[in-house]
């Protein structure tokens, strides 16, 4: 089965939207696999965005995704990568249309709800970055 990584971000959590957000995932069709909350470190961090850790914009990235504890999930399902990437809309929050996650609760360009692995190759190396063997994953 298709997996990817979700991450609720700072403030997904902090506006209490996690609910409402993980309902428009699971009315999708797709399931949990596995769930956990965790505060974002640095290294972490770095990592995770990689692609963009030299842009001048990141150390706000970084400071805003270690302001609070995020939840990272793994959501199942088929064609769950294209999919969830589809309902989330596009990463600047203000371009995002309406009905779209980041069009209906997101704020910014960096303040856009949740994080989704963008392609296959991106949402194993993910999962394995922030899940570990003694995590229950299905
Ligand atoms: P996505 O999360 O849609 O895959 P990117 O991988 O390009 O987008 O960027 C990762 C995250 O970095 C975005 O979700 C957003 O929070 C933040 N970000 C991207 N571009 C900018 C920018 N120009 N200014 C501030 N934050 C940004």
């Amino acid at each position: 089965m298709d997996k990817t990584l979700i991450i609720f971000k700072p403030d997904c959590i902090k506006k209490q939207l996690l609910g409402t957000v993980l309902s428009r995932f699971e009315a999708a069709g797709f399931s949990v696999a596995g769930c956990k909350m965790m505060q974002l470190e640095s290294e972490l961090l770095r990592k995770h965005y990689s692609h963009i850790a030299d842009q001048p914009f990141f150390p706000q990235i970084e400071s805003f995704m270690a302001s609070e504890p995020v939840v990272v999930m793994i959501l199942e399902g088929k064609g769950v990568i294209e999919k969830v990437r589809l309902l989330l809309g596009p990463t600047d929050s203000t371009k995002a249309p309406a009905g779209t996650i980041r069009g209906d609760y997101g704020e910014t360009v960096m303040i856009n709800v949740v994080h989704a692995s963008d392609s296959l190759e991106s949402a194993e190396a993910e999962i394995k970055r922030f899940f570990c063997e003694s995590d229950f994953i299905k």
